[in-house]
């Protein structure tokens, strides 16, 4: 085993719908790089503050979903279904001795990891979303079930 999930990746999949949760499970073992998953369910009040940024706060538009009217999949009523289960995770690279969410090499290493979940998923039979195959908003830190 070459890697495992860090306590904070265990907690943040606390409220994730067990598919997500194990396909990262699986992928964090034999991943081409180490990766810490920072965000999984979300509240609605959660997700209206991270859809304030780059509107009325500070940073970059990360998600078009403003948490009322259009849902994020972080949310748990997303899927119709008030389960206390999200069907999203957003994670990053650890390397360098830390996460890395601004480093250089962020993309590129988002790049190989995600490669990597969506060959574990498909072998386990699970459809997996990744954000960085989206243009608006592009969201490559993200991964959410299909
Ligand atoms: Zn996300």
């Amino acid at each position: 085993m070459k890697y495992q999930l860090s306590k904070r990746s265990l907690d943040n999949l606390e409220g994730v719908h067990p598919d997500l949760a194990k396909v990262m499970k699986a992928a964090i073992t034999n991943s081409p790089v180490d990766f810490t998953i920072v965000c999984g369910l979300r509240t609605t009040k959660q997700q209206q503050e991270i859809f304030a940024q780059g509107r009325t706060k500070p940073g970059l538009k990360v998600t078009n979903a403003d948490g009322v009217k259009n849902l994020s999949n972080h949310q748990d009523e997303a899927d119709g279904k008030r389960d206390g289960l999200g069907a999203a995770v957003d994670l990053y690279p650890f390397f360098l001795g830390k996460v890395q969410v601004n480093h250089i090499d962020t993309i590129a290493r988002l790049k190989e990891i995600a490669a990597h979940i969506k060959k574990t998923a498909a072998a386990m039979g699970i459809k997996i979303i990744w954000g960085g195959d989206w243009r608006k908003p592009y969201d490559p830190p993200h991964f959410q079930l299909g």
